[in-house]
């Protein structure tokens, strides 16, 4: 009889060794890797100073998690004043509580990309509570047809060639659709055209907070995040605590080195939004619900990080901004994209997984496949030491009886 953690093992080899021989994967990390260093070259030649500011954001960051519930309840009180609803969830359970208290039932809700709603997997529970819930992000919703999961943070449906994708979108909308990628692109846009306009609800993530005006910054290229928060009459935003920086000022210099290292020059749109639409035209009486949304819900998220904020080696982690260029850098991520992974991937994925999803049990394998060669440090925009934490994590498993 197998123990829980050998299935685990089990399992997750069988899928690392499927991944480390499937043609398909290979190819489309080669040329992504190819790409985001190509890209990520040209974008800091262009922009020389982003190497400084990176340094600057890595002290915000150190700020900001060191006084983390302090800047929570300031980002909160902000919004309230700016007419906006905030919640803070300790647990998954909670999180997802309060979104489906929000959301109820029988709804229609549009989504933008967000980790942390894979960390939750808030899709699945919205479904499960009798909604229809769109992801919007093209890549998302590639994921969301193949009932597949993301294998990059930027780029989640890396490992999909154009081929594929026309075979499960002539599935889904019931004619054909040629694997070329501008038809492709097409008839998505062309669906959720459609879905936007009667959604009840739009749900995001956010990429950054500021306390001081509670003003959450979203970043994205396809237009579908600003749709989905201007759109339906209703934005609902999960943020994890660890979003939360002191300054709007500061805030733009994280989200700057953020789509920086995600291989941007800039992107296609900065989204900032700090509470529902208003007007104030006639007789300058203030009224909500303008064009855009006439709620703002804000859902502030826990789930294990003020445990990693305690911990002197792990605190860093926190830092992490989600560029993913560590992925790219990754030996093991390049022969098999996010299944070295289990919500959060890579390297840093490990530490994420042990602390915030999943738990030690669900991080060991990953733990175990981390090669500690460092390049993901070297590319990190913020230093992250992930190789330390990962002989820590090692010494953890042990402690707790579990062995590889
Ligand atoms: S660990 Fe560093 S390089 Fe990797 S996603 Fe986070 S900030 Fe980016």
């Amino acid at each position: 009889m197998s123990t829980p953690l050998e299935v685990i093992f089990k399992n997750y080899t069988a899928e690392l060794n499927k991944a480390a021989s499937d043609d398909n994967i290979q190819l489309a990390l080669f040329r992504a890797v190819k790409s985001y260093r190509d890209n990520t070259r040209s974008a800091l030649e262009r922009f020389p100073h982003t190497v400084q500011l990176a340094e600057e954001v890595l002290e915000i960051k150190k700020e900001s998690i060191k006084r983390m519930d302090e800047l929570v309840a300031q980002a909160r009180e902000s919004i309230e004043a700016n007419n906006g609803k905030t919640y803070f969830a300790k647990t998954r359970d909670d999180a997802l509580k309060l979104a489906s208290d929000i959301i109820g039932t029988g709804k229609i809700v549009v989504k933008g990309k967000s980790i942390l709603g894979e960390e939750l997997e808030v899709r699945e529970h919205l479904i499960e509570k009798g909604n229809e819930v769109w992801e919007s992000d093209l890549g998302e919703f590639i994921l969301q047809l193949r009932h597949d999961r993301p294998m990059h943070i930027v780029s989640p449906s890396i490992h999909v060639p154009r081929e594929q994708v026309a075979k499960v979108f002539t599935e889904f909308f019931g004619r054909p659709i040629e694997p070329d990628i501008a038809k492709e692109v097409a008839a998505v846009k062309e669906f959720l055209r459609n879905k936007y306009f009667t959604a009840d609800f739009g749900m995001s993530g956010a990429n950054v907070v500021a306390a001081d005006t509670g003003a959450i910054v979203i970043i994205e290229n396809e237009g579908n995040v600003r749709i989905c928060t201007g759109v339906p009459p209703v934005h609902v935003a999960l943020v994890g605590i660890e979003k939360v920086v002191p300054t709007f000022q500061e805030a733009m210099k994280v989200a700057e080195v953020t789509w920086r290292y995600a291989n941007y020059t800039v992107p296609g749109y900065i989204n900032i939004i700090s509470g529902p639409s208003k007007t104030g035209d006639i007789e300058k009486v203030t009224t909500y619900g303008a064009h855009g949304p006439g709620e703002f819900h804000v859902i502030f998220v826990d789930n294990g990080r003020t445990k990693m904020a305690q911990e002197d080696l792990f605190r860093q982690g926190l830092y992490c901004l989600r560029c993913g260029g560590c992925m790219y850098e990754c030996p093991v991520f390049q022969q098999v994209a996010g299944y070295f992974g289990y919500r959060y991937l890579g390297g840093i994925g490990a530490i994420w997984t042990a602390f915030v999803a999943g738990g030690l049990e669900n991080a060991a394998p990953l733990v175990y496949t981390c090669l500690r060669c460092g390049r993901c440090v070297e590319r990190c925009p913020v230093g992250i030491d992930v190789p330390s934490m990962i002989i820590e994590l090692r010494r953890k498993i042990v402690a707790v009886g579990y062995s590889a």
